[in-house]
């Protein structure tokens, strides 16, 4: 690891340092400070004191060459030093005076333990400082960041060895949910996927509106499945030194790669990963396209064997580079969409329990209230109920600070998101209702598996979901009228209950359009036509390209036939609408006050006995 080795070479420079310093003090500064302060004489001067009887003590050292001694007793002894003579006969001398003499003594008994005393010890305690001043200087910088760090490929990188979230701190989101369970299953027991050799996609990309919870999700995956989670934010990477972002990426893998199994999250991946240009005038953003490119290549590089999984969170999908959507890379989408009334009310409930309230709070009056919102908006809710409470000195949190606050947050909401008003509501809750209907009243069509009018991240305003029960690779001339009449059965609901027509259903007739062209032009579908395809699908692999190869005369009858088409399954759509009049406006007003319909729901409704409409044509004018 990059850090590790920087801080080894940096106690090794430490460590030097320390050793210079000791040897100085040892050879130098304490002889000297210790050596008793004596004066210096002359042979000759010693001999004369020595002759005037005045010499009390002697030291003779032969290896330094030199004789010290000491003249008078205890408080009036002086010292002295004289440089040392071949002299044979003063030992005679000495014991002659009755003058205390000795000398060093030769073999030198502690050399051990002078040494650990005047070499190991010092060392082991600058160690131990240094230790202590580093520690202290990274907590002080936080994290790792230390003064002879700046600069380099730092990595700042959030290691949560347990986020300590769960699932079930997340509310609604099934669908996501369910999808990431697959993923804390493979970090759980990756065997069990590689030994019958399966691979994991390297990449799934959460994607939906701000405050839906894709963080949150994110830290849930961590928290459940129990492994390192390392966290980086796209708006990281915004830097100011050319070179950084890419550096930064490059450590990112590595250490996941040695932390594996765990997980990697981008969150706002949007901010590198926006679409590159193709180099104008003046060039791209370099700095940018140089992060998306380490970050496209560490990709490519790392094996999802060893349990790295990469998450993603985004709300603006469509700036994405192609490049990270493709197979092998973010190649799992998993829509995180707005709650519905059931998911705002279960959103209420986790956050709900961090305030005190009232007994008897109704929480499904608030979520209905607050059509529009995301999970963010409803915890905002419920926060500034509480200070709604504070504010008028209220122990606990009451019905009407909860509702009063949905219109302090959705203030600034309601403009900037475009939430849908009542009335368009309504439309939508027919409009989808009209799908479905039709696809249930005719024989061979799929059976419906979900309504919603919660606006999607794709842009819909709603949107009917149909599942074959098995996967269909032929279809037959009928289905595929079918599938037309369905399609147009949004159009006709509301065509038939509000008598006029929106702009809702433009996706819907482009579709329908679709297919009964093809019906004609290239299936030979048409009675007048026959098996002539009039259009070719030119590189069906990559996003096909029709090219027509008829007249101009041939041009204008297709058209024509291809309105009839159309036209004849609209006529259908509106005739089994008005036969179920009763049930449209039933389910409508279900899937209006609940905003999502599950296939189940869906059938029992439409089996139950028709009840009298409660919502009349005259209301929903
Ligand atoms: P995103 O990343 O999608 O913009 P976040 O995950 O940051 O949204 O969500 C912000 C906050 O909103 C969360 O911390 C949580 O308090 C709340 N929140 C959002 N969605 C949910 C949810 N489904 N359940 C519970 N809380 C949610
Ligand atoms: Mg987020
Ligand atoms: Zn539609």
């Amino acid at each position: 690891m990059n850090q590790s080795n920087d801080q080894n070479r940096k106690m090794l420079r430490y460590l030097l340092i320390a050793v210079i310093v000791i040897t100085i003090l040892n050879t130098i500064i304490i002889p000297t400070l210790t050596r008793p302060k004596a004066m210096e004489v002359t042979y000759s001067q010693f001999k004369a004191f020595l002759a005037d009887r005045q010499v009390a003590e002697v030291y003779i050292d032969d290896t330094e060459n030199k004789i010290l001694f000491a003249t008078g007793r205890g408080a009036d002894s002086r010292y002295y030093v004289a440089g040392l003579v071949d002299d044979p006969g003063l030992v005679f001398a000495l014991e002659e005076a009755g003058v205390t003499y000795s000398a060093p003594i030769k073999e030198q008994p502690s050399l051990i333990a002078s040494f650990i005393v005047s070499w190991v010890l010092p060392i082991l305690m600058f160690f131990l400082i240094g230790r202590l001043f580093s520690r202290q200087l990274q907590k002080h910088m936080g994290g790792g960041m230390s003064a002879m760090q700046l600069g380099k490929s730092n990595a700042r990188v959030y290691i949560q060895s347990k986020t300590g979230i769960k699932f079930s701190d997340v509310a609604g989101q099934d669908e996501a949910k369910e999808a990431l369970t697959e993923i804390v299953d493979f970090l759980h027991n990756p065997k069990k996927y590689t030994e019958i050799g399966a691979q994991m996609p390297k990449g799934a990309l959460l994607v939906g509106p701000p405050g839906t919870g894709k963080t949150l999700l994110a830290r849930a995956v961590a928290g459940e499945a129990d492994v390192p989670f390392f966290s980086i934010s796209g708006s990281e990477f915004v830097e100011m030194f050319v070179g950084m972002g890419a550096a930064k990426i490059r450590d990112l893998f590595k250490q996941a790669e040695e932390k594996a199994p765990c997980i990697v999250f981008i969150d706002e991946i949007d901010t590198i990963g926006k679409k590159r240009e193709s180099t104008g005038i003046g060039g791209g953003n370099d700095e940018r396209e140089q992060t998306l490119n380490q970050l496209l290549s560490e990709m490519d590089g790392f094996d999802s064997k060893k349990g790295v999984v990469l998450l993603a969170a985004t709300n603006r999908p469509e700036i994405l580079d192609p490049a990270l959507l493709r197979p092998g890379r973010f190649d799992r989408r998993i829509p995180v969409e707005l709650p519905d009334l059931r998911g705002r009310v279960e959103i209420l409930k986790v956050h709900i329990k961090k305030v005190k309230t009232d007994p008897g709070i109704n929480l499904e009056r608030v979520a209905k209230a607050a059509a529009g919102t995301s999970g963010a908006d409803l915890a905002n809710v419920i926060n500034e109920a509480a200070l709604r409470a504070v504010r008028e000195g209220r122990k606990r949190v009451s019905q009407i600070d909860l509702e009063e606050s949905i219109e302090v947050v959705l203030a600034g909401y309601q403009k900037k998101n475009a939430v849908l008003n009542e009335k368009e509501k309504l439309i939508v809750a027919y409009h989808e209702v009209g799908h479905a209907l039709v696809a249930a009243k005719q024989k061979n069509s799929a059976p419906v598996h979900k309504i919603t009018i919660i606006p999607r991240t794709s842009g819909a305003l709603g949107f009917t979901m149909q599942i074959d029960e098995d996967e269909r690779f032929l279809m037959s001339k009928d289905e595929l009228e079918n599938r037309i009449a369905t399609i147009t059965g949004g159009r006709a609901a509301e065509e038939l209950v509000f008598n006029s027509i929106t702009t809702g259903a433009g996706n819907d007739i482009e579709k329908a359009t679709q297919i009964a062209r093809a019906m004609i032009t290239r299936f030979g579908m048409s009675d007048d036509f026959g098996m002539v395809a009039f259009e070719q699908d030119i590189n069906p692999y990559l996003g096909g390209q029709m090219v027509s190869n008829c007249s101009a005369e041939t041009n204008a009858k297709i058209d024509k036939m291809v309105v009839e088409l159309i036209q004849t399954q609209y006529d259908k759509a509106k005739q089994i609408l008005s036969d179920n009049m009763a049930k449209l406006h039933e389910l409508a007003k279900n899937l209006y006050e609940k905003e999502t319909l599950t296939g189940d729901e869906f059938m029992e409704i439409l089996a139950s006995p028709v009840k009298p409409t409660a919502i009349s044509e005259g209301t929903a004018e």
